[in-house]
């Protein structure tokens, strides 16, 4: 175990509560410019409960400098199922890369230990439970998974705790609906020759009878090693059959029934489509997704996460030389640093997933994979899907997105 051991300090800068990739990329930054910062998490084991399936664009992976430890495999074509028994692939340029599929636990646990290497104080089985204003910052009460408390004050407190929102609390509906989406993964062990039509590409099934409502896909890790995962919107005005009978039917639908289930992992995805909830309370700040960082559309929010805590780390350190202001303007350069195309991607979102519940949407959808299919190369659909840049396609694809069709 490479966190240094030993009691939680009573007194530091920066407390922050979640070390997935927003609090620990934000620990280091803070710890690397001369803030001590105390980072805490329920888990005693960061390579465990990997939930996500952690599929990324390569210039996510180059931006954030992650190393190939943490790449379990990577991708360069796209492969499409659906709807019904279409299937549609396109491939990359001379075969680059166009992305990667991270293993999520060894990549929390590479943060970790850089956050620790640069001097972070990493406590592994503790929660932040509440936390209570005091002069000059803020007291936080920890729970250990033994059942241990400790207070620990801090000029600063940071909610990383993901869609949970532990401790800033889900947003009021002034501010917008969370949307929420559910996915369940399982991380299969199949034959070489099992493995290999799922290699070098990222997979989706599509269409209402693949999943509806949401969409499922097939993720290479390592050789004989998959991710076959569902992920569906919550619809509020109707009863939606339960994922897992459905990912065993897609295991027995794509012939890999006799694949041994290596682990069951899953979560949410909570997002507000228009970020407007409030990042900071007083001395409280969120980061990652429990700011809504994570993007509907894709299922999408490591890169984001983390590009969250490269937006606080200048503006906190700056609260900390005695200009608390300068936390004012997290909120809008988070919004531009997402974009605008990140709003109307979580609009499209809504629209396109809760919509494909019948054969009329699979026919629109049809319609759409077979004009790109036919007009668009890999790395076009690298760029629509991870770079929401839907303008490219304009009067085409943008009105059957928002449903005008
Ligand atoms: C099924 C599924 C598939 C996904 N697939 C992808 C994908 O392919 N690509 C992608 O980019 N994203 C994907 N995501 C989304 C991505 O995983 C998240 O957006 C990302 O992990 C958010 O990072 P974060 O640091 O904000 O929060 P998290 O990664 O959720 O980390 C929050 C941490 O806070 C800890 N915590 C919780 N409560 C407390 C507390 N009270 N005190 C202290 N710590 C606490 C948790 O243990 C956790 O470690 C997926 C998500 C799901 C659910």
């Amino acid at each position: 175990m490479s966190e240094r051991e030993g009691l939680a300090p009573a007194c530091v800068d920066v407390l922050i509560a979640g070390a997935g990739p927003a609090g620990a990329e934000l620990a280091r930054l803070l710890a690397e410019a001369g803030t001590s910062v105390l980072l805490v998490d329920p888990l005693t084991d960061l390579r465990r409960a990997a939930f996500s399936s952690a599929a990324l664009p390569l210039a996510a992976v180059e931006h954030f400098g992650l190393p190939a430890s943490v790449v379990a495999s990577q991708w360069s074509r796209w492969l499409l199922l659906g709807p019904g028994l279409q299937r549609r692939e396109w491939s990359s340029s001379q075969q680059q890369p166009l992305g990667a599929v991270l293993d999520f636990g060894s990549l929390r646990q590479w943060l970790a230990d850089q956050a620790v290497a640069a001097g972070v104080q990493v406590q592994l089985g503790w929660r932040a439970e509440r936390m209570e204003p005091v002069a000059e910052g803020i007291r936080t009460q920890l729970r250990s998974v033994t059942g241990e408390r400790r207070w620990v004050q801090s000029q600063w407190l940071v909610d990383a705790t993901g869609q949970q929102r532990a401790l800033l609390g889900d947003p009021s509906p002034a501010h917008g609906p969370l949307v929420r989406g559910v996915g369940v993964e399982w991380l299969l062990q199949v034959d070489p020759e099992q493995w290999q039509p799922w290699a070098d590409r990222l997979s989706f099934l599509m269409g209402s009878t693949w999943v509806p409502q949401g969409y499922g896909w097939v993720f290479p890790m390592q050789p004989g090693v998959l991710k076959l995962g569902v992920c569906r919107l919550l619809d509020p005005d109707r009863s939606q059959p339960a994922l897992n009978p459905l990912l065993a039917g897609l295991l027995q639908r794509l012939g890999l029934s006799q694949a041994q289930v290596l682990d069951r992992h899953g979560g949410l995805i909570r997002s507000t489509v228009r970020r407007r909830e409030p990042h900071q309370r007083g001395r409280l700040l969120g980061l990652g997704d429990a700011v809504s960082t994570a993007n509907l559309l894709g299922g999408e929010g490591i890169r984001h996460a983390m590009a969250s805590s490269r937006v606080l780390a200048p503006l906190l350190l700056k609260a900390l030389q005695g200009s608390p202001l300068a936390l004012r303007r997290y909120p809008r350069a988070l919004r531009r640093t997402l974009g605008w195309r990140w709003t109307l991607s979580g609009r499209l979102a809504r629209r396109t997933w809760l919509g494909l519940r019948d054969a009329r949407a699979d026919h629109r959808l049809e319609q759409l994979l077979t004009g790109l299919h036919s007009q668009a190369s890999a790395e076009d659909l690298s760029a629509l899907l991870f770079h929401y840049r839907f303008e490219r396609y304009g009067l085409r694809v943008l009105p059957y997105l928002l449903g005008w069709h």
